[in-house]
C-alpha cells in the first residue's frame, strides 16, 4: 500500500535503522523508543490489524514471533528479559495500521501494562 508508511519502510522507499530483514519479515528500530531497545517486527505483506490475519496467515504470524526472539538474541535481551507486544486497534494504542509486534528491552517492565 503506498499510503501505509510501514510498507514503504519495507519496500526501501523511507529509510529506517533496520536490524533483521528476509524475504517474509523487516525490523527496524523504533523512532520514539520507550525502552532502551525497541525494535518493530513488520511483515512485508500488508496486514493492517490482527483481525485481518486468518489460518492463511499462521506461518507469517510465527515468523514475527521468531524474528523478534532472534533479534532479542543478538541485542542480548535474552538474559534479563523482554517484552513482545502487538497492539490491535486504537484502543490498545495501535497508531500505525500495518501489523507490527514491538520487541522491547533494556529496562524493568511492570505488569498490567498502560
Ligand atoms: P503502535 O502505536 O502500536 O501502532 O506502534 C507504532 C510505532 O511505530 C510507534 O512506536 C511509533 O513510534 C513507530 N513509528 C512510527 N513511524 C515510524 C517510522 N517511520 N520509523 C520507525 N518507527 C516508527
Amino acid at each position: 500500500m503506498t499510503d501505509c508508511i510501514f510498507c514503504r519502510i519495507a519496500a526501501g522507499e523511507l529509510p529506517a535503522n533496520i536490524a533483521y530483514e528476509d524475504e517474509d519479515v523487516i525490523a527496524f528500530h523504533d523512532l520514539e523508543p520507550q525502552a532502551p531497545t525497541h525494535v518493530l517486527v513488520i511483515p512485508r505483506q500488508h496486514l493492517s490489524t490482527l483481525l485481518d490475519a486468518d489460518t492463511g496467515h499462521t506461518l507469517l504470524l510465527g515468523k514475527l514471533q521468531l524474528a523478534a526472539i532472534e533479534i532479542a538474541r543478538q541485542l542480548s535481551l535474552d538474559k534479563e528479559g523482554f517484552r513482545v507486544v502487538t497492539n490491535c486497534l486504537a484502543g490498545a494504542g495501535q497508531s500505525v495500521f500495518h501489523v507490527h509486534v514491538h520487541l522491547l528491552g533494556g529496562r524493568a517492565f511492570s505488569w498490567p501494562p498502560g
